[in-house]
């Protein structure tokens, strides 16, 4: 068949599950089912092929080592396929897509991840338009034969996302995602609308999959009444390189010394902090109340609007190029694959 040319890789999540009639419990079924299930694949114009986790995982259960793995599956198909569909869990999607952003450097073709919040076999399953929309986006192109979406890309329930800036927003909608400082990449209705100065632009760098991650990384969530013995704890963590600390509004946390002790105990060790707002959206702005000045003189890095997924991710990737220090802050501040977006 000439045509584009499609990679399906199957990871697991709800999209494939099936409930076990005894238990109740949802567990991911094979590929080749799930294909049974959507005959109109077949019917698309698109060469389709897929690739499969030998065990589907629920998405909770996906890691830095699976981002890798799904990074170098795409690797070694590269030249192949035009496009390649990711059928991932919803759960961490925003994270694994977040993580292919940076692993994939130089990336020219669409990677689309998608899944559902129902099973493809149930009646009311949204995982059938999920996979049609996603695998006709995976293939589109211009007229000069170039992807229209050259990036790392989170479809669900008809919208297109950035996938470095999308969050998981629902636990039972369909509409699962959203970005919130970003534009939609595309929206789909009787027509597939997409917003051309919202999709990064076509690049010329060679394509490069990277091979390390650096998990030396953790998450603090900042709330009213902290206590410093529990900051000492999560700090003291045995390889801790980096903390991404979710602050309040635009950047802001307590003033209490004990807090900002354990804060410049950390910075001491070489424990690098980068700062990224608890908000649904918005950006960080270090120094503009005196609840964030202290942050600047501690050296904190102010993550502007990214998110905790795409900052954590980030963060395992510089780390894993052997950034450290001023090298990790410095990455931190400017976008690799439309990020975050300069003030
Ligand atoms: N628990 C599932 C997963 O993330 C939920 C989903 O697929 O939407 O794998």
């Amino acid at each position: 068949m000439t045509g584009p040319s499609v990679l399906i890789i199957y990871t697991g999540g709800t999209i494939g599950m099936l409930r076990d009639p005894r238990s109740g419990v949802m567990r991911p079924m094979d590929l080749e089912r799930l294909e049974e299930q959507v005959p109109e694949l077949q019917s698309m114009g698109v060469r389709l092929d897929s690739v499969s986790f030998e065990t589907p995982l629920d998405s909770s259960d996906i890691g830095p080592n699976d981002w890798l793995r799904i990074a170098t599956m795409i690797g070694a198909h590269y030249a192949r396929y035009d496009g390649f569909v990711v059928l991932h869990g919803s759960d961490t999607m925003a994270y694994t897509a977040s993580a292919l952003s940076f692993l994939l450097e130089g990336l020219g073709k669409p990677v689309v991840l998608t899944g559902s919040q129902l099973p493809i076999g149930s009646i009311r399953t949204d995982a059938r338009e999920n996979l049609i929309t996603a695998v006709e986006i995976a293939a589109a192109h211009d007229d000069q034969g170039r992807p229209l979406v050259p990036e790392v890309a989170v479809y669900f329930e008809y919208r297109l996302y950035r996938g470095n800036r999308t969050v998981k927003v629902h636990a039972e909608r369909f509409q699962a995602f959203r970005s919130p400082n970003w534009p939609e990449l595309a929206e789909a209705g009787v027509h597939i609308r997409y917003d051309r100065a919202a999709i990064l632009p076509h690049r010329d760098r060679p394509f490069k999959v990277h091979e390390k991650l650096d998990t030396g990384v953790g998450v603090l969530r900042l709330f009213p009444g902290i206590r410093s013995e529990w900051m000492d704890a999560m700090l003291g963590t045995e390889r801790l390189e980096a903390l991404v600390m979710t602050s309040f509004g635009s950047g802001n946390g307590p003033t209490d010394p004990q807090f900002l002790d354990a804060l410049r105990r950390a910075r001491a060790r070489g424990i690098s902090i980068i700062n990224v707002t608890q908000c649904d959206g918005g950006r960080v702005e270090q120094g503009r109340y005196a609840t964030s000045a202290a942050f600047n003189d501690l050296g904190v890095v102010p993550g502007a609007d990214l998110t905790v997924e795409a900052a954590l991710t980030k963060c395992m990737f510089l780390l894993g190029q052997g950034h450290r220090d001023e090298a990790l802050s410095e990455g931190m501040r400017n976008p690799v694959a439309g990020e975050l977006t300069l003030a």
